[in-house]
């Protein structure tokens, strides 16, 4: 991550490109991307007027479709959950169009049934169990005192639900409450976990939640957020012999399909005639804009994302964005937008901070 004296830290933006798909393959479907990991670049073919012309863009870090999901994680993951346990709050991101691998990405792919019982990861297990994975090993390791909690919810149609809350209706409600500047979601389950195994039976809880309310509730996922949230408490002994927690905070973010906003970060025309506005969506967008142009007004009240993820966006946060594409030429155009939005995102500077409470 560059980091200038000031503690400033522009936001990382990785890119990664998924595989064509065994239906893509039988098709013969022409790929207009080429990924160059090493040189860290995507670039777009497409035909002008019978030429062929190549857009290019730079990342931090580019994933071509064979790179798997510990190399991602290897590569990208890792050392934000190091910072993780030395006290920093991090935030990854998954943009890109519905259909491009935001949630195997961050959940995984499809899992055997008893998967995870031996603690084992499998090699499609995304970032989510991976990180939990990572954090009790280095805990472990370091016979530290510590509890881990996570939190899984959902926003959809600026509504909040507990995707782990039990035996409620699952269409209850959430608020969302200022406490001392700080944004809380009043009454959202945060359940301890004990080891690396509880981790997939609370994915297996949240994902079958998302899945009862789409089809009670004729919601569609492109159109939700999920946002999982592990929290680490770790009792420490300074220097001086006085007693410390240290709190890191964890993120991980599968936003909703990208297809309906624009290149500018605006919501695109045709999508505001069919009605599918997704003000976070857009009010995501416009905090990067605000942000990047250093403007005095930067709308993150403006929707409940933006209002739960603030600190994740010119503050005191480490911030990372994943961006998904797909190979194939159909979906060229939004992959371009994908890119364009991703780009822009990667001049936003945050200033993180280790917080520290002393025990009372
Ligand atoms: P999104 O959440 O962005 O809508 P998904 O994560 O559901 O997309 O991915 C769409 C499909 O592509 C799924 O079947 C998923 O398993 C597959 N897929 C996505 N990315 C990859 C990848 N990097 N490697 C292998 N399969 C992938
Ligand atoms: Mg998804």
């Amino acid at each position: 991550m560059a980091s200038s004296r000031n503690g400033a830290v522009n936001v990382q933006v990785i890119l990664r490109c998924r595989p064509l798909s065994k239906e893509e393959v039988a098709n013969g479907t022409h790929q207009v991307i080429t990924c160059n990991e090493r040189a860290r670049e995507v670039t777009v073919s497409h035909n002008v007027g019978g030429k062929q012309l190549g857009r290019s863009f730079h990342f931090d870090k580019v994933f071509d479709p064979d790179s798997g999901q510990a190399k991602l994680y290897r590569m990208a993951i890792k050392p934000i959950v190091e910072e993780v346990l030395e006290g920093f709050n991090c935030t990854i991101f998954a943009y890109g169009q519905t259909g491009t691998g935001k949630t195997y990405t961050m959940e995984g792919g499809p899992r055997n049934s008893g998967e995870g019982s031996s603690g084992e990861l499998s090699d499609e297990a995304g970032v989510i169990p991976r990180a939990i994975h990572q954090i009790f090993s280095i805990l472990d390791e370091n016979d530290a005192e510590y509890t881990v909690k996570c939190s899984f919810l959902e926003l959809y149609n600026e509504e909040t639900t507990d995707l782990l809350a039990v035996g409620d209706a699952v269409d209850q409600k959430l608020k969302m409450l200022e406490d001392n500047g700080r944004v809380v979601v009043q009454g959202l389950e945060e359940i301890i976990v004990k080891n690396k195994v509880d981790i997939y039976a609370l994915l297996d809880r949240g994902s079958a939640k998302r899945r009862t309310a789409e089809t009670l509730l004729n919601k569609q996922s492109s159109r939700s957020h999920s946002v999982f949230c592990v929290t680490v408490h770790m009792r420490e002994v300074s220097a001086e012999g006085e007693e410390v927690i240290k709190t890191g905070k964890l993120y991980l973010v599968d936003l909703a399909g990208s297809e309906n906003v624009n290149r500018s970060g605006a919501v695109d025309a045709r999508a505001k005639e069919a009605g599918l506005i997704n003000k976070s969506l857009l009010t995501l967008g416009r905090v990067i804009t605000a942000l990047v142009e250093k403007s005095p007004h930067v709308p993150y009240r403006d929707s409940k994302l933006t209002r739960l993820l603030r600190d994740s966006l010119g503050g005191r946060t480490k911030t990372c964005v994943i961006a998904t594409i797909a190979p194939t030429v159909q979906c060229q155009e939004e992959t371009l937008s994908t890119l364009d939005y991703a780009h822009r995102a990667k001049n936003i500077r945050n200033r993180p901070e280790v917080p520290t409470t002393p025990v009372l």
